[in-house]
């Protein structure tokens, strides 16, 4: 049907529950009693079938998550969230790579050409057709960081205008405790950092050696990541394209090795050296060249929003947020091609439906309204929830809190819940006691190395001053155990992080993801039925952004 007119009936017929119930209280066991695995696991099944090609911005997997979302929505009650639509456009640069260029090194002891996706992936991050640099003089950052607190320049004393800088991944507290937060990674430590500094310092090009246990995954997550088209913000969103290098690439460690062997160094001692306060970046003899084409055009992907609308406060909002884009197909891939993107995040998604039908069912509108919003281009780099943060339907400052969803528990219920970035908000409080309520108790992340903290959408809403929550099932099992709980997260993890095998299984153990849903429902509820705004604790560093 057309997406408009099936929208406007179905406002219809949801506008008339709430009525009859505008006098009455919301009752929140109706709401939790709405939270069911038949309709949990429906979403799952569809969201990551074969039909929706892996959710791809822009594509038809796309057209068709939209469309479900919506319907959704409608269907189990919930209002259009921008204006009269389920919808707000999202509007994209799209810049597919030609997969082809050879990255070429001369001027060290031989010649040096580094292949297409078993040594390296390169792209840009800008819009051009064309992307050539020749002979560009090579040098070693270190991580790649200028970060003034941490007494730390990695490019002191040098210009590299035009060069091509080549950077370790994570940042030095990885190695040493005493330097930057230890084993809590920054943001420094992460390529969308480094990429965008080197952009900063006027580089040519911006390499970045992988190695797998600071980046937390294996080779093929880079080379699945980066290797499909690339989408970024237009600038109109405040993306900032034209000031990055030509070229952001990663090569692999043993490529990194044979660079560094052409150029006459040990990596292995510059890597070490590199991890010291004062390291002096290395100018290497070595001439970079690459040239590679892309296909541009502009793209207009999508959030979906649906509202819940409160009663005497309806002008201020509570949110729930998951990302429903993943990384579509591929058809130079032989075997599966279609990353269904099963936990990552079709389960977020799902549970946005599940949340959505809780409020509805509370029989009568919560104080505040409540949001759920998919975004879109998460695994883009954040893209949907940043342009939402810059486009809010609901003015921030009216924004009482976020709680996002990413790759739920698959595993059965589980005592603990880990929150990422833990102690930086009173939204600590309200979980801690809502999982109390369940026999559960709050961690800290067990990996704050993995830098997950900046890697799903709470982010871009905390660096706009709003408390977001990010948390998830821990792996302390109630029946099997911690030690089981951690083997069978890390090899999901292992096998199927952004790979086509994350796919829906009827084997999954959805108990722990009904839980969890339960336990955000449950601060949701109460963020929604208050009137205090949750705040940034006072050691947090964003608790002077103003929103
Ligand atoms: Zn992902």
């Amino acid at each position: 049907m057309n997406r408009f007119l099936f929208i406007a009936l179905v406002s219809l017929v949801v506008a008339v529950p709430w009525t009859h119930a505008a006098q009455r209280r919301p009752d929140e066991k109706a709401g939790l009693a709405a939270i069911d695995k038949a309709g949990l696991e429906a979403a799952l099944r569809t969201l990551s079938s074969d039909e929706f090609e892996g959710r791809f911005p822009a594509s038809p997997g796309e057209s068709r998550t939209i469309e479900y979302l919506s319907r959704e929505f409608a269907r189990v009650g919930a209002m259009p969230g921008n204006g009269s639509s389920y919808i707000q456009d999202v509007p994209m640069l799209k810049i597919a790579n030609d997969r082809k260029g050879e990255l070429a090194f001369s001027g060290g002891k031989a010649p040096l050409a580094l292949s297409y996706g078993d040594d390296f992936i390169g792209f840009t991050s800008q819009f051009k057709e064309r992307v050539i640099v020749q002979d560009s003089e090579t040098v070693f950052v270190g991580f790649g960081i200028v970060a003034p607190e941490y007494g730390w320049d990695d490019y002191r004393g040098l210009d590299v205008r035009g060069k091509t800088v080549v950077m370790l991944v994570n940042d030095p507290g990885f190695y040493n405790p005493k330097l930057f937060r230890g084993r809590n990674m920054t943001y420094y430590g992460r390529w969308s950092y480094k990429f965008a500094e080197a952009g900063r310092q006027g580089a040519a090009a911006a390499i970045v050696i992988h190695e797998t246990e600071p980046a937390s995954y294996g080779w093929e997550v880079v080379r699945n990541s980066w290797s499909r088209p690339i989408f970024r913000l237009d600038a109109d969103a405040g993306a900032d394209n034209a000031g990055r290098c030509e070229m952001e690439a990663w090569i692999t460690l043993p490529a990194a090795q044979r660079l560094f062997s052409a150029a006459g160094r040990d990596l292995d001692l510059l890597r070490k050296a590199a991890r010291t306060k004062g390291f002096t970046p290395q100018v290497l003899p070595l001439r970079m060249s690459i040239a590679f084409g892309n296909t541009l055009s502009r793209a207009v992907s999508h959030n979906v929003i649906g509202r819940v609308p409160g009663a005497d406060r309806a002008d201020e909002c509570v949110i729930y947020n998951a990302h429903w884009d993943h990384f579509g197909k591929d058809d130079q891939l032989s075997g599966d091609k279609i990353y269904n993107g099963a936990m990552d995040n079709a389960s977020g998604t799902a549970a946005l439906i599940e949340l959505a039908a809780a409020f509805v069912r509370l029989g009568a509108p919560p104080r505040r309204s409540v949001l759920f919003i998919a975004v879109t281009g998460e695994e883009q780099g954040l893209l949907g929830s940043t342009y939402y943060v810059a486009h809010p339907v609901v003015p921030l400052a009216k924004t009482v809190a976020v709680i996002n969803m990413d790759s739920m528990n698959i595993f059965g219920r589980m005592k603990d819940v880990q929150v990422t970035g833990y102690g930086l908000s009173d939204l600590d409080d309200y979980a801690r006691a809502a999982a109390l309520r369940q026999g559960r108790y709050l961690t800290p992340e067990a990996h704050p190395e993995r830098g997950g903290f900046f890697r799903s959408d709470h982010f871009p809403f905390i660096l706009a001053g709003i408390p977001a929550l990010n948390a998830a099932s821990g792996v302390n099992h109630r029946q099997r155990g911690e030690e089981w709980g951690r083997q069978q997260r890390e090899e999901y993890g292992r096998r199927n992080y952004h790979k086509p095998s994350d796919e829906y299984s009827p084997d999954w153990d959805l108990s722990g993801m009904l839980e969890d849903i339960r336990l955000y429902f449950s601060i949701g509820y109460r963020l929604s039925m208050g009137s205090t705004f949750p705040r940034f604790k006072k050691k947090s560093p964003y608790k002077d952004i103003q929103r």
